[in-house]
């Protein structure tokens, strides 16, 4: 589907103004929108958040979150994309209306899967960390109120009574601050964050929760709520499964990479196949650079795999017949004899360039798209190493091609915390000498461009290859080429979603 042109589109608008339903710049999501809406604004409203929540995934781990450069930053994006940024802007209903909705959309996209609800949950849990905070202590209140969480404030003589306690049980509280701050008494299942972390007083099964920690509470209620909502909307999936307007959509929208889709090749016929054994190590995201390898090392890739790396060698501008000569020449070096593949393989080849069946252009497979679908099996090369490898197996592997142990553990890092395409950025970063990648990565082609960029200084895709880049990059290079001393290869694919090519991938 074809987002970036729609999106210039004017909105239809389906419904007048109904300024009342949001008098403040932050919500709950509890009530889902009843307008109608067109479809334009629709998948406007979901792609405009889908970018936004990306945004602030990347942002949340570079910066801190309650740095102030994390909270320009944000602030400029919420204002580019025309979502509220300010609590107390006047005249903001089009944008706050934008968040509600857009909100309740990918509400439906991302409660598909457990891995989907994560990602989501924690963007928009640190969104509303941003807004709620960014609030004046009376708006807090009114928010509170309006979201009937208005909890509690003791009394001066209760405080007065339990000040040493208080402060004794209060990190960063001195007795001064303690006589300054308000305190609300919270029932403890509100308070399950400040409790575990022991940084509030207990007493008779209430927590005694200075304002300063109230956003903590809020957080945790608002967690609880849309959690719950999300597993409510799951089961609901099955009538919206059978919307057949709606259910493509919403799939696309799980699995949407926000960016050019790679299906016009402006390198077409730039690349030779002697070339593709050095870019694959200087600029191919690991994904590819895993399946280049499984493909040299096996002479064959199974079904996904095929699909996966096809798609991307035709993005990177491998023309029909090279793809023919590349696919043929690695697997006649295998168990396949020229006439199975002419006859079993090539079909889909042609297929994925639109030569054969429905004649679709098949576009490259995006970042979400592979992580999000079709995980490998034994014997699979295809997927995110990031997020379908073990590990100590990424370890091992990122050790292999030199990645330094300070950068190793950076990855893991980012991939413990489920930040896969956050992970391959940090691999681009290291693998190319650069401190910040400059783009937000999320799509394999994506990498290969920027890679090429700073490789050739911006220039376009040179027919030779440079001998430059780091010494890192120059060691690989060498260790790959000694090892592999076959010239070219070639390209093939299929997509699960092509119809009717099953047949020819029986010996998958
Ligand atoms: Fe490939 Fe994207 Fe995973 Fe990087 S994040 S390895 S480009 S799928």
């Amino acid at each position: 589907m074809e987002f970036s042109s729609r999106m210039r589109q004017k909105y239809a608008r389906l419904a007048g103004d109904r300024r009342e339903l949001y008098p403040h710049s932050l919500q709950f999501y509890l009530e889902p929108p009843t307008e109608s809406i067109s479809l334009v604004e629709f998948e406007s409203f979901a792609i405009d958040r889908l970018r936004l929540l990306k945004i602030v995934e990347n942002l949340g781990v570079s910066y801190l979150k309650n740095a102030d450069s994390y909270k320009t930053k944000l602030e400029n994006e919420l204002r580019k994309l025309k979502f509220p940024y300010k609590a107390l802007a006047e005249d903001d209903y089009e944008a706050r209306r934008k968040d509600h909705i857009s909100h309740f959309i990918l509400r439906l996209a991302y409660c598909q899967s457990e891995d989907l609800r994560r990602w989501f949950l924690q963007q928009e849990m640190d969104l509303f960390r941003y807004r709620f905070t960014q609030l004046t202590e009376s708006l807090m209140q009114k928010f509170l109120e309006h979201v009937n969480l208005s909890f509690e404030a003791i009394s001066e003589d209760l405080k007065k009574e339990l000040e040493n306690e208080l402060c004794a049980s209060t990190p960063g509280l001195s007795l001064p601050k303690v006589k300054e701050q308000m305190f609300y008494k919270v029932g403890l299942a509100d308070a399950v964050d400040l409790f575990r972390t022991r940084r509030v007083f207990i007493k008779d099964g209430f927590a005694y929760v200075p304002f300063k920690e109230i956003d903590v509470i809020v957080l945790n209620n608002f967690r609880t709520k849309l959690s719950k909502a999300l597993a409510l909307t799951a089961r609901s999936l099955p009538s919206i499964q059978s919307d057949e307007r709606l259910q493509p959509l919403l799939n696309h929208l799980s699995h949407s990479y926000v960016g050019p889709d790679y299906s016009v090749q402006k390198n077409t016929g730039k690349i030779s196949l002697e070339q593709i054994d050095a870019l694959s190590v200087k600029s191919f995201p690991l994904c590819m650079r895993q399946l280049h390898r499984a493909l040299r090392d096996s002479h064959h890739l199974r079904h996904g795999g095929r699909m996966q790396y096809g798609l991307f060698l035709k993005g990177i501008g491998l023309t029909l017949e090279q793809a023919l000569e590349f696919w043929k020449k690695e697997f006649i070096r295998g168990k396949v004899d020229a006439d199975k593949f002419d006859k079993g393989y090539a079909y889909s080849i042609r297929h994925n360039y639109g030569k054969e069946g429905k004649r679709t252009d098949y576009t490259p497979y995006s970042c979400m798209k592979i992580i999000m679908s079709n995980p490998p099996s034994q014997g699979d090369y295809h997927g995110c190493p990031f997020r379908h490898s073990d590990p100590e197996l990424l370890k091992q592997k990122l050790q292999s091609y030199k990645i330094p142990p300070s950068g190793i553990t950076q990855i893991l890092e980012l991939v413990k915390g489920m930040h896969f395409q956050l992970a391959c950025q940090k691999y681009f970063e290291l693998t190319h000498d650069v401190d910040d990648i400059g783009f937000s990565l999320n799509h394999p082609n994506q990498y290969f461009t920027e890679s090429q960029k700073l490789l050739n200084g911006g220039r376009e895709l040179k027919k030779e290859l440079s001998n430059s880049g780091n010494s890192q990059q120059k060691n690989n290079t060498q260790e790959s080429m000694n090892s592999n001393s076959t010239p070219t290869s070639s390209n093939t694919t299929d997509d699960t979603e092509l119809e009717g090519l099953e047949a020819y991938f029986t010996e998958d």
